[in-house]
Parts: C-alpha cells; sequence; structure tokens
C-alpha cells in the first residue's frame, strides 16, 4: 500500500490543488524530513505564471524548509529520527571540483528542490514530507524556531554575499533592493557588526527594515565623512540599481551584486578603475546555513517580524496574494 499525504500541487499557470499524492520513500543517501514550515520564495511566485520554464507542472514547490526527521535512508548514519534540520535548497554532487572547493553553488549537476524544468524534476517541500539528501541537512538550535530555520535558505544567500564582500564590523554597507534578499543581506551585514543604509520604495518592507536598524542610504555622507559606503550591496541588479551603487560607493570600495533583474547592463569602466572599485557578484549560497543558524542562535540575527504565516491549505489563496503584490504581505511561511 501506497502511503499519502497532502501537498500543495501546482497543476496549470496560476493553479494550485491541495490534495492526497503519493509520500516520497527516501532514497539510501536521503532522509524523510517531515515538513513543519516551508517559505514562499519570490520565484515560486514568478515560477507560477509558468514563463520561464522553471516551474513546469504538475510539481510541488517549496525550497526554503524545515521540519524534523521522520524516516532515514539506508546509508544514512549521523543522523536520527525526530531531528529538527533545515536543508540546503540545492542538491549537488559532492564530488566535482567546484563542489570540493566550497563552491557548491557553481557545481554542474546542481538541481534545486522544488524546480521542475526541461533538465529535472525535484518536488518539493510545500508538503507533509519530503525527501531530501542527508548531506544536504543542518541542525536547528533549539533557540531556533521552524519558521526561522525555513527561512535560513534566503538569509545564507545574503550571508554568502557579505561574507564574500570581506565587510568587516566598524564598516559602512549601503544595501539597494527591499526585497526578501535585500532585507536578508541587510540582516547578515548587521549580524558581522556593521552599520548599514538600505534604500527601497515599498512601505511594509522599508519599515521593517528601519526596525532592523537601518538607516536611509541619505544619511550616508555624514556616516561616511562624504566618502561613501564601503560595500554597496546590489540586491536589485538592473541599469538604475547598478547605476545608484556607484553613486553610494566609496572610492576604493566595492560593489556586490546579487540581483539579475537585467542580463545585462552598461558597465562604467574607467571610473570603476580610476575609482578602483572593486565589483564583485554572488550567486546563491555555498554552505553558509551554520553562519546563520549561529547567529539567529546568538541574537546576532532576528529574522522576527519578517513573514507571515499561513495554513498550507490556503497556499492557493496565498499565492493568489503574492501575484497580485498585495501590500501587506511580505514574506509567506506555509505551515503543512
Ligand atoms: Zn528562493
Ligand atoms: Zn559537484
Amino acid at each position: 500500500m501506497v502511503n499519502m499525504m497532502k501537498a500543495l500541487v501546482f497543476t496549470a499557470p496560476h493553479t494550485f490543488e491541495y490534495r492526497d499524492v503519493p509520500r516520497p520513500e527516501p532514497a539510501p543517501d536521503e532522509v524523510l524530513v517531515e515538513v513543519k514550515a516551508c517559505a514562499i520564495c519570490g520565484s515560486d511566485v514568478h515560477g507560477s505564471s509558468g514563463e520561464n520554464g522553471r516551474r513546469i507542472p504538475p510539481l510541488v514547490m517549496g525550497h526554503e524548509a524545515s521540519g524534523t526527521i521522520a524516516q532515514l535512508g539506508e546509508a544514512v548514519q549521523s543522523w536520527a529520527v525526530g531531528d529538527r534540520v533545515t536543508f540546503d535548497s540545492t542538491e549537488y554532487c559532492g564530488y566535482c571540483w567546484f563542489c570540493t572547493h566550497g563552491m557548491h553553488n557553481l557545481c554542474a549537476q546542481r538541481r534545486i528542490v522544488g524546480v521542475a524544468c526541461t533538465e529535472y524534476r525535484k518536488n518539493g517541500a510545500m508538503a507533509q514530507y519530503i525527501a531530501v539528501k542527508a548531506r544536504t541537512l543542518y541542525a536547528l538550535p533549539p533557540a531556533v524556531s521552524f519558521e526561522q530555520g525555513c527561512l535560513v535558505e534566503p538569509f545564507a544567500v545574503g550571508m554568502h554575499a557579505v561574507l564574500r564582500s570581506g565587510l568587516a564590523a566598524g564598516q559602512t554597507a549601503a544595501v539597494i533592493g527591499d526585497g526578501t534578499i535585500g532585507l536578508m543581506t541587510l540582516i547578515a551585514a548587521k549580524s558581522q557588526g556593521a552599520q548599514v543604509c538600505i534604500s527601497g520604495h515599498h512601505t511594509r518592507p522599508m519599515q521593517l527594515a528601519a526596525q532592523l536598524g537601518a538607516l536611509d542610504c541619505a544619511q550616508l555622507p555624514q556616516l561616511t565623512a562624504e566618502r561613501g559606503a564601503d560595500v554597496v550591496y546590489d540586491a536589485v541588479g538592473s541599469q538604475s540599481s547598478f547605476t545608484q551603487a556607484m553613486e553610494l560607493v566609496r572610492k576604493g570600495g566595492r560593489i556586490m551584486v546579487i540581483g539579475n533583474h537585467a542580463r545585462t547592463i552598461d558597465f562604467p569602466l574607467q571610473r570603476c578603475i580610476t575609482e578602483q572599485i572593486d565589483v564583485q557578484f554572488s550567486y546563491s549560497s555555498a554552505g553558509e546555513y551554520p553562519v546563520c543558524l549561529q547567529a539567529i542562535a546568538e541574537g546576532r540575527a532576528d529574522l522576527t517580524g519578517l513573514w507571515q504565516s499561513f495554513p498550507l491549505a490556503e497556499g492557493a489563496q496565498v499565492f493568489d496574494r503574492l501575484v497580485h503584490r498585495d501590500e501587506s504581505l511580505t514574506k509567506a511561511v506555509l505551515i503543512p
């Protein structure tokens, strides 16, 4: 007899059905996780139009999740049933040159959980259970709730950018963009002891940013004796956001581009050279989960207030609100 479970199934563009589907069986190197919280990512919302080819229905979405281990695959030894965990949204091979050099975000065989494209199809965590590779698991410290645990995935994206940029305690950073990744980058920069300004256009996220201790980018000249920011994080990635980053960064400073709304932009080569500005790029995350979990557990990072929770059964309505840009809803977490 096949065990069944409830799942939010993406069945057609802008259509979700909450229904029974077969419960996955963990492969020998996998564990079955009973999902306790799964956040909706902006990429899920965009993907639900069916236009970008990354969410081909039928599919269970969801790559930002946490839960408890319900069953171990035969070869799994270092985990136990009942362990509270989150997991990397990226499955990677673990043995290629990139994987063995701390860059599993660049693994040619990377597969993202909850994505279905022409190359692969992997059901995600908007369900009661999900089977994930044991090597992608991270234990949740007791002080970290399941909701905060599921948000470690986007937090790790911000942390990856901050650690790559070499931002030091006492430095001044500016974040452009008030979406989830912008806010997570802000939290990551603050957790490293930096002073952070933010630039954004949305009322509620900007209120959250202020509560998190972010200043307005208009204050940057006073804060830095007119020099400009040591590091600017562009969490938008458009011509205008990059131009703004060039205005905010100090000579000899650094711009870290995380967003990629535009495929290509004009690049001020001459000014970057004569002002010796480093321009760097950051993609996804590469194992920053423990750093993030520790920052939350120690109170150096606070994700409280960033999300609103809803029952998984109401997932279709929640997606609808996000697709129609309901301003009162920033980040939604679904609870199975
Ligand atoms: Zn995501
Ligand atoms: Zn690899």
